[in-house]
């Protein structure tokens, strides 16, 4: 007989405007995807194509409070278009790509920019300036049944009430066809997939008490505050 040697962890979810819970599965993220921040972030956006990395699917949020994490003293925030897959495949073509798609949402891919900064300079991952727990939060998920497929519309982020991030998604440099046949060549995409699909500039820190809003048009809007 085989058993659990512990109970296995709850899935996280997100909650699906009109009912139903997303059981979310991994979460990929994209890098310099808007030419503004990679070149506010001293890249060359015609010369660094975007890159791809993860967060673990229990950094995923969807709660009015977020704890600000620790070993950081320079938290940013990074408003995002979030993707959801609903349907799996890899080498997915651009023209059949939205078909792998279960809805959208918006999301803040929270950064330890020191820690990002640091591991830059050193050549070493990411990871714990990226992938830490609470550093995805996310809002409702609205089905493409609802909103369709989004391509253009303002992108904002505030803080405190104040505009911080003012881009529009149609300045991705990948769009989301092109993100998910990019991906989809390195992993099998599944349901239950997110992707955050880049920020535009304005990028900056946050403390303790600061409340971020992030909206993006015809999809949602989603806010939090750091405690
Ligand atoms: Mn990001």
């Amino acid at each position: 007989m085989t058993f659990f040697v512990f109970p296995p962890p709850a899935p996280t979810v997100l909650p699906v405007s009109g009912g139903g819970l997303f059981p979310v599965r991994r979460v990929f993220c994209v890098g310099r995807n808007y030419a503004d921040h990679a070149r506010e972030m001293g890249n060359d956006p015609d010369r660094e194509p975007p890159v791809f990395f993860t967060k673990p699917a229990d950094a995923i949020t969807t709660l009015p409070t977020v704890p600000y994490p620790s070993a950081t003293q320079n938290l940013h925030y990074e408003g995002e278009l979030v993707v959801a897959i609903g349907k799996d495949g890899s080498e997915i073509a651009p023209a059949k790509a939205l078909e792998h798609v279960f809805g959208y949402s918006v999301g803040c891919d929270l950064t330890r920019r020191d820690l990002q900064a640091a591991a830059k300079k050193g050549g070493q991952p990411w990871d714990m300036g990226k992938a830490f727990d609470f550093s995805g939060p996310v809002g409702v998920l609205h089905p493409v049944e609802e909103i369709g497929h989004p391509s253009a519309g303002a992108i904002t982020l505030s803080v405190n009430g104040i505009p911080k991030q003012q881009g529009d998604i149609a300045q991705m440099i990948y769009p989301i066809p092109e993100i998910i046949a990019a991906l989809s060549k390195y992993v099998h995409l599944a349901p239950g997939d997110l992707i955050f699909t880049g920020t535009p500039a304005g990028v900056g820190p946050v403390i303790k008490g600061d409340r971020v809003e992030i909206h993006v048009d015809g999809v949602t809007t989603h806010s939090f505050t750091l405690v």
